[in-house]
């Protein structure tokens, strides 16, 4: 049988058996991949530290009967910061969670591996205070990228110019003008200010976000906006963005 190598990001391990583990991976070009780690979970095993959620690694698979089979794993960046520190660990695992459940098998998509490797190297190391800026801007990029990408400007029901309006509609994906905003029932209110932040997220580079000075009451809108978005959208239910909503922006 064959074996193939794959750079990927580790979103999750889960045990199997007395000593196995099943690391669930986002793979460079996309896709999501699931592959047994045999005896991972014994003292001293080979795979040592090397397969922890937030890690990337180059992997050598070998095609399994029903799984791969991880045979090496070498580190290309462990992003230890993000494990050790509580606020890093709960912004990461809201992106692992996220792509955990939007990434599919065979289903290919170059950017977000990108993105995601990205915005883990700016959480590792940015100031803790701007982590929620970067979960954010993590959240509106990866909606984006899965076809749900905010539209602004002009309404997103008639095209016309929305100025007027103040509502975004979860179910048309922006903000509405005031006609249109008064027959759909999944609008949201949304200041001028928190879309401007919204507009910024979706513009600028990970490190930009982490150094711009976001107002917290605009910046929160905006997160609560796209938490909103996402549950609208995804089918899946994110724990890791409810417990980050609760326990950051209270
Ligand atoms: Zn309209």
């Amino acid at each position: 049988m064959a074996s193939y190598s794959v750079r990927a990001l580790v979103l999750r391990k889960t045990k199997l058996g007395e000593t196995d583990v099943i690391v669930t991976l986002l793979a460079q070009d996309g896709r999501q991949l699931r592959a047994v780690a045999k005896g991972m979970r014994k003292p001293g095993s080979r795979f040592g530290g090397r397969l922890e959620p937030f890690c990337v690694v180059d992997l050598l698979l070998h095609a399994g009967r029903s799984l791969e089979v991880v045979t090496e794993a070498e580190t290309v960046e462990s992003f230890a910061s993000l494990r050790e520190d509580y606020d890093r660990s709960t912004a990461a695992s809201v992106l692992v969670d996220v792509l955990d459940k939007t990434a599919q098998e065979g289903q290919t998509e170059e950017r977000v591996f990108a993105m995601a490797e990205a915005t883990l190297a700016v959480m590792a190391d940015a100031p803790v205070s701007s982590l929620p800026a970067i979960v954010s801007g993590f959240l509106a990029k990866a909606l984006a990228m899965q076809g749900y990408r905010p539209e602004l400007l002009a309404c997103a029901c008639c095209a016309q110019e929305a100025t007027g309006g103040r509502v975004f509609s979860l179910r048309a994906g922006g903000v509405l003008c005031p006609e249109c905003g008064a027959d759909d029932p999944s609008t949201l209110a949304f200041t001028q200010e928190a879309r401007d932040v919204l507009q910024a997220l979706l513009g600028m580079t990970m490190r930009e976000i982490a150094e711009e000075p976001f107002d917290a009451a605009a910046l929160r809108e905006c997160f609560s906006l796209l938490r909103a978005f996402a549950a609208y959208h995804l089918p899946a239910r994110l724990k890791a963005l409810d417990f980050y909503a609760g326990s950051v922006f209270i």
